[in-house]
């Protein structure tokens, strides 16, 4: 053995070297611990480790102490008067027990040391450079002993050593962490030195970008630039990298095919302690998915799914931005609200995916009728709207052709499959400026216009006038007053004569509603009843003229006039409530013959492929209670439908009436359907007849009974009576 200093050399040599070797803390602290023993064979070194609390020392190497012993101590606390170890630990400094029989620390392990036959215990603690606890350092002896001054300066060296090979484990632990991070990580990381060329990227980059470490280690992370973004983006990010060390947001890169896409980097320095900067790091993810799903979203908020078109909250968004530029121009815009007539009607007779064919294809037809500036979207339903910029002074005309178009493409035949349909379309005009300056009153006069136009007839274009305002504001107010009508007996029921074309009798009579309003005077039906349709008032009216009706015919049969009645009932009655109970169960109470009612209802209706509707109707059938199609001729004519649901009368609609006589055409038409009824079963009564000719020719044809000025208006009850029914 040499001398002590050569030997800690040699020891200190060996240390390093396992150091270097990477070799396992627990190995080198033995190696240092037998390394002391070698020095001084009566002792027994003993080297703890803090853990990672600081609150216990957990055995770290003491290959020559008892088992039993090492178990035992395992685990002590750090503190006060926990034998020498925990109490140095707890003092950061050295504490000396020459005699564990008397020292006071040893109290509680006076019994474990004996059964191991220590009778001393010198205890360093191991600290790190910045002065933290590691671990302690101990030397026992197995007779009572105080350390001389070699011995202290070899507890002190081996206590450093100690040190370093724990500080240095350490700092390999954390590396190996972080390097596992970066590697695993699902972020692209890059590593930039002080002149911006790329000493590392993990494999979440390659992943990304396509760029393997080789083809991008000492590059500038430029090469990765897509171009999208100008030289002041970069200058703005560069300036934030510099001043504050950091930048984050989205930036648009390119991948190694080519492909760009968007990713969220995030760029933090490390500096040195002049405060250098000598790394970035780099971190991005790429935003391609999201990106994508935040488009769909986009897409769908925007854009109506089956044609394509923009929705009404973009094409509200697009009018303020052409109303604004207008504005700034000094020009005039026009907007265009297109409804499609009866649209319903085709969709519930054909099916909602035929349905959806056609709305594609008269957005397609819309589209080819106005410019590619003007803006075409679909509102609702069967709606479409549309913002059509003017040239400075455009004629009105010029919109007009526009509507003439729209109009005539969608009159076009629709194919399906087979067979075709026929649609057409009403549209409203408005105009900034002189109708409206804002996107919402511009709205209000565009619908108004149409409502106008609807009311004008099917295939009509019309513009907003400003009478039209007054006409929206008397509505309105018919609307409030109409709900007290019936409650005031501003009502009333007048019957119009219906004759039998053989006899000349009036056998019939339909029940008409009559409003004496108490400023406008008489309001026709044709105004009041689509109003009290739309506010629902129409089922409680409806129920108020059927028991009128009822209490008629049971006065007049009482007289003994078998006279048989019919009422007009909406389609708004069919869905809401569940009268038809109740209307049957009234007949029979007043003892009148479900026979003697007629109930008028339009074609729309039979179409209707809600089941309540057509139980409704069944159980008025069933009842007794007799069925008649108005206006017909007008709507869908379905006359399949009718036979299905065993109709009694065919109403021929006015207009057909009107120029029976001199137009050849209708003539034929009305010819037909009282042919096609006959055939099919049913009666057939024509309405508004006017004139004598009218009449001569459908008694010619065979038209069952007639309605008309011809034999009289309708007219209230007791006057009724007076003209039409004769005693006997
Ligand atoms: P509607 O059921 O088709 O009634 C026939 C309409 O033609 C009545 O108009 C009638 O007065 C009118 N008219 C009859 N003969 C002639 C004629 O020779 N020449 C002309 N130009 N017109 C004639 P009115 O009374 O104005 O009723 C309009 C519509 O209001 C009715 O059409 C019906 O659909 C509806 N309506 C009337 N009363 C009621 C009711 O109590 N309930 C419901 N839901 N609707 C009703
Ligand atoms: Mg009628
Ligand atoms: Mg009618």
């Amino acid at each position: 053995m040499g001398h002590p200093a050569e030997h800690r050399l040699i020891l200190r040599q060996e240390v390093l070297e396992r150091l270097i070797a990477n070799a396992p803390l627990a190995d080198i602290l033995t190696l240092i611990a037998r390394g002391v023993e070698e020095e001084r064979p009566a002792l027994f070194a003993s080297i703890q480790l803090r853990d990672p609390a600081g609150k216990h020392l957990r055995n770290g190497a003491a290959p020559s102490v008892p088992d039993f012993y090492t178990q035992a101590i395992d685990g002590i606390a750090i503190g006060e008067g926990v034998g020498s170890c925990g109490t140095a630990a707890a003092r950061r400094e050295r504490v000396v027990v020459a005699d564990i029989a008397s020292h006071p620390f040893w109290a509680d392990f006076r019994e474990l040391a004996a059964r191991a036959g220590f009778a001393a215990c010198w205890s360093e603690p191991i600290c790190d450079s910045a002065g933290h606890l590691l671990g302690t350092f101990a030397l026992y002896s197995r007779t009572s002993l105080e350390p001389d001054a070699t011995d202290l300066e070899l507890i002190q060296q081996a206590a450093q050593l100690a040190a370093l090979a724990i500080e240095k484990s350490r700092a390999e632990e954390q590396l190996r962490l972080a390097s596992s991070v970066f590697k695993s990580s699902s972020e692209a990381i890059t590593v930039t030195d002080e002149n911006n060329r790329i000493i590392a990227v993990n494999p979440a980059f390659t992943r990304v970008t396509g760029y393997t470490a080789q083809e991008v280690v000492g590059q500038d992370p430029k090469i990765l630039a897509s171009g999208r973004q100008g030289k002041s983006f970069y200058q703005t990010m560069w300036q934030a990298l510099n001043e504050s060390g950091q930048w984050q947001g989205e930036i648009w890169n390119r991948r190694k095919n080519g492909e760009m896409y968007a990713e969220w980097l995030s760029i933090n320095a490390i500096r040195d302690e002049s405060g250098k900067i000598i790394r970035r790091i780099a971190m991005f993810s790429d935003l391609t998915e999201r990106k994508k799903a935040e488009e769909v979203i986009w897409q769908q908020t925007n854009y109506d799914q089956l044609t394509g078109l923009p929705n009404r909250r973009l094409f509200g968004d697009r009018l303020h931005q052409e109303l604004r530029r207008a504005q700034r121009e000094h020009r005039s815009l026009a907007v265009m609200f297109i409804d499609l007539d009866r649209f319903r009607e085709v969709n519930e007779a054909h099916g909602h995916d035929i349905g959806d064919g056609l709305l594609v294809e008269a957005a397609r037809r819309i589209l080819s009728a106005v410019r590619e500036t003007d803006t075409v979207s679909r509102f609702s339903g069967d709606e479409f709207i549309v913002a059509l910029p003017l040239p400075p002074s455009t004629e009105p005309e010029l919109v007009e052709r526009v509507a003439q178009t729209v109009l005539q493409r969608i009159a076009e035949p629709f194919a399906i499959g087979s067979e075709h349909a026929f649609l057409s379309a009403s549209i409203g005009i408005a105009l900034y400026p002189s109708d409206a300056t804002d996107v919402d009153s511009l709205m209000k006069c565009v619908d108004q216009a149409l409502n106008a136009a609807k009311a004008s007839g099917t295939n009509h274009y019309g513009w907003f006038m400003p009478e039209l305002q007054a006409a929206a504001r008397v509505r309105r107010q018919l609307i409030r007053d109409l709900r007290g009508a019936l409650a005031t007996g501003q009502l009333e029921v007048h019957f119009q004569p219906v004759v039998e074309t053989a006899t000349e009798q009036v056998t019939k009579a339909e029940a008409l509603l009559r409003w004496r309003h108490p400023e406008h005077g008489m309001i026709s039906p044709a105004q009041f009843i689509p109003l009290a349709e739309e506010v629902g008032v129409i089922v409680e009216i409806g129920d108020w003229v059927f028991r009128e009706v009822v209490w008629q015919i049971k006065r007049w049969r009482a007289a003994g006039h078998a006279i048989q009645i019919a009422i007009n009932k909406s389609p708004r009655q069919f869905v809401a409530g569940n009268s038809q109970q109740e209307w049957i169960d009234y007949m029979r109470e007043l003892d009148v013959p479900p026979e003697s009612l007629v109930i008028e209802i339009t074609e729309g209706l039979l179409l209707d492929g809600r089941s309540e509707v057509t139980s409704k109707l069944l159980a008025f059938r069933e009842a007794g209670v007799k069925i008649a199609i108005d206006d017909f001729g007008t709507g869908y004519s379905a006359l399949s439908y009718l036979q299905k649901f065993s109709v009694d009368f065919l109403k021929i609609d006015r207009s057909f009436i009107n120029d029976l006589t001199t137009d050849q055409k209708d003539r034929a038409l009305a010819d037909a359907i009282v042919v096609m009824a006959q055939k099919l079963g049913l009666k057939v009564i024509a309405e508004g007849v006017e004139t004598q000719a009218q009449r001569d020719h459908l008694a010619e044809v065979g038209c069952d009974y007639i309605q008309g000025w011809y034999y009289g208006k309708a007219v209230p009850a007791t006057e009724f009576e007076a003209s039409f029914l004769k005693r006997g």
